[in-house]
């Protein structure tokens, strides 16, 4: 892969006409390291916050060894690259030829579930000969509120703690570990998130008497952003842990977590030219279908800086885009702070990319991605300390 110290060298160096991702390993390695070294417990990647290969490499080398994978196309990619790796099929409705191949050819023992249905399911699809397994890690996915999220994981999937006893008895019964797990909804601004789900956590394992050996909290760790500025994320660590502690589970207990946006957020940046400006609106060769997604879907604000040899020197001012396809939805609101003087030709870098941008990626109207360049640079933002800022950029310390 081609590698440069920035987005500048970049945009001189190659005046790219496609978008281009610029990904930063170390960024990525740090972030793993955080949660290997701080999480009082076994950190696992959510696999759909970023699939790329070149990434899941990166938190491997870092010390990464288990995944969450909710596909079986997530099972046979985290497979194919990492033939050591654990990995748990965190998706409570799965298909079940998904649930037998994951089981019998990919090595895959551990399963999420949230109704009896599923666990038949899960129980005769991983039987051998009409033999059941003895070897299931069966976690019981409980549903808890979103309040303190951004993105809710609330109505989906999940069974409430107050009828959750039947479940749990059935899963306790066909499981070698059992689990309970949850999800707070993603970029959870508040670690009281956590406490709240653990308090959840107790009432089903005490209303169904059963010797749980799993607390999975799932993902919802934050990053950075315009106007969302979490608290430390060892603060979240913290008050886990101590819930996790006053918990009644067996002695040999295991607390995990599932973070995907944090361990992927500040791996990728992404580099868009403008095409043309009209007043205070930018039309720009990314996207709604391209890696804005969320900036157009849930009106995310992501951090932007113009990239140009000289310097601008007019004042900031809020801008929105428009993306390439024809589709009037192709809309981010922003507002996304940039120079006053923007103009068509120049060179913007959107920033905190690598959690849900290029994944969501689709080849519409023809949109499709341009080269991925290896930055060496900081990333525009950071929840893990960053402390050496680029001549380029300030980075904000936490
Ligand atoms: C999406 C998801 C995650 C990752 O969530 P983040 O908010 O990105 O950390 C973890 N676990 C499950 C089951 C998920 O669906």
């Amino acid at each position: 892969m081609h590698e440069d110290h920035n987005a500048l060298g970049v945009a001189l160096g190659q005046k790219p006409t496609q978008p281009v991702t610029l990904v930063r390993p170390h960024a990525a390695h740090r972030a793993a390291r955080y949660f290997l070294e701080k999480f009082p417990g076994l950190s696992m990647y959510a696999v759909k916050a970023n699939p790329s290969p070149d990434l899941i490499r990166s938190l491997w080398d870092a010390g990464i060894t288990h995944y969450d994978v909710a596909s079986i196309a997530e099972v046979r990619l985290v497979r194919g690259l990492l033939p050591h790796a654990t990995l748990c099929f965190m998706h409570p409705i799965k298909g079940s030829e998904a649930i037998a191949e994951a089981y019998h050819l990919h090595g895959v023992r551990t399963f999420s579930l949230d109704s009896l249905f599923e666990l038949e399911k899960i129980v005769t699809a991983t039987a051998t000969d009409g033999v059941a397994a003895t070897d299931l890690t069966l976690c019981v996915r409980l549903r808890v509120s979103s309040a303190h999220s951004k993105l809710s994981l609330a109505s989906k999937f999940g069974i409430p703690a107050d009828e959750s006893a039947p479940l749990l008895m059935a899963a306790r019964q066909a499981a070698d570990a059992l689990g309970i797990c949850f999800h707070v909804g993603s970029q959870a601004m508040s670690p009281q998130a956590y406490a709240e789900a653990l308090a959840q956590v107790r009432v089903a394992i005490v209303g169904a008497g059963v010797t749980v050996d799993v607390v999975d909290v799932g993902g919802g760790f934050p990053s950075v952003y315009p106007g969302m500025e979490p608290s430390a994320l060892d603060g979240y660590f913290d008050v886990i842990g101590r819930a996790y502690e006053a918990l009644p589970v067996s002695y040999s207990a295991e607390l995990w977590c599932e973070p995907g946006r944090a361990l992927s957020a500040e791996y990728a940046s992404v580099l868009v030219r403008v095409e043309a400006r009209k007043d205070d609106v930018l039309y720009i060769n990314d996207g709604a279908y391209g890696a804005l997604f969320d900036a157009a879907h849930v009106a995310w604000r992501f951090p932007t800086e113009l990239v140009r040899d000289t310097p601008s020197r007019a004042r900031t001012m809020g801008f929105s885009f428009y993306g390439p396809t024809c589709d009037d939805m192709d809309f981010m609101h922003g507002p996304f702070d940039l120079p006053a003087d923007v103009k068509a030709g120049d060179y913007i870098e959107i920033g905190m990319l690598g959690a849900y941008g290029s994944a969501m990626r689709t080849g519409f109207n023809g949109f499709t991605a341009g080269a991925t360049v290896i930055a060496r640079d900081e990333p525009m933002d950071s929840v893990y300390g960053v402390t050496e800022a680029t001549p380029a950029k300030v980075i904000s310390i936490r």
